[in-house]
């Protein structure tokens, strides 16, 4: 597990959840999934959210980032990130949140990386989307990115498909990616799961190194 940083008091949390119910509406019945949760996360926090498989734990993620879909609803509950309440926020504001302010990586890398790009092609997307970065500057950055998660060989990994990195690889270029707008939030589920013990623990490492260099809550 990563150690925790206690939150100082006196700091205004980057995440406030309050009461949050997410419900399912399905035929048999409607399914509670995550049923009043309350946590909050101060600027510099490395928050862990352990339960079962089941339990709500994803969707309490997808919840904060709004991505939930029908038959999904946040029924009630507020969530707040910084002064912005984003459960009020328009669709398009809420996506200048996601993936701008709040990284987010998930539990399978290959879920998130479409394998018909290169990986230069996907992060630099990013940039260019985002940041309005110009191709050359894009590249530049993306490099620097690569080598902030410590991949080996950056620039050969740049022209390198999905499917030819190892597991650990690619939940680098996640968090890569995750990190490419230099988010002040990292939501990050189960971002071990999928690769061998020995690479978990570099994996979290990292994380917690990232965390205390950029200044981001976890
Ligand atoms: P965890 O991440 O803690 O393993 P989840 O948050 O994925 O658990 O799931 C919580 C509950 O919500 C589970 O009962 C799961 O089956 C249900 N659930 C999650 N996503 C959906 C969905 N899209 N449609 C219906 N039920 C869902
Ligand atoms: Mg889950």
């Amino acid at each position: 597990t990563l150690p925790l940083r206690s939150g100082n008091d006196m700091v205004e949390p980057v995440l406030t959840v309050e009461g949050l119910k997410t419900h399912f509406n399905l035929r048999d019945g409607m399914l509670k999934a995550v049923y009043g949760i309350s946590f909050s996360l101060a600027p510099d926090e490395v928050l862990c959210i352990v339960g079962e498989s089941g339990s709500g734990k994803s969707v309490t993620a997808q919840s904060i980032l709004r991505l939930i879909d029908p038959p999904g609803h946040i029924v009630d509950g507020h969530i707040r990130y910084r002064d912005k309440d984003l459960l009020a926020l328009s669709e398009r504001e809420m996506e200048q949140i996601r993936g701008d302010r709040i990284g987010m990586i998930f539990q399978e890398p290959m879920m998130s990386l479409n394998p018909l790009h290169t990986i230069e092609k996907q992060i630099c997307e990013t940039l260019i989307l985002h940041k309005g970065l110009k191709d050359h500057d894009a590249r530049q950055r993306a490099l620097q990115l690569l080598q902030q998660v410590r991949i080996r060989d950056p620039e050969r990994q740049l022209k390198s498909w999905p499917h030819q990195l190892s597991g650990g690889q690619r939940q680098r270029v996640m968090i890569a990616m995750a990190l490419a707008n230099e988010p002040r939030l990292l939501i990050a589920d189960e971002p071990t799961t999928a690769v061998d013990v020995t690479t978990q623990a570099q994996i979290l490492a990292l994380l917690d190194e990232l965390c205390q260099k950029l200044d981001m809550a976890l």
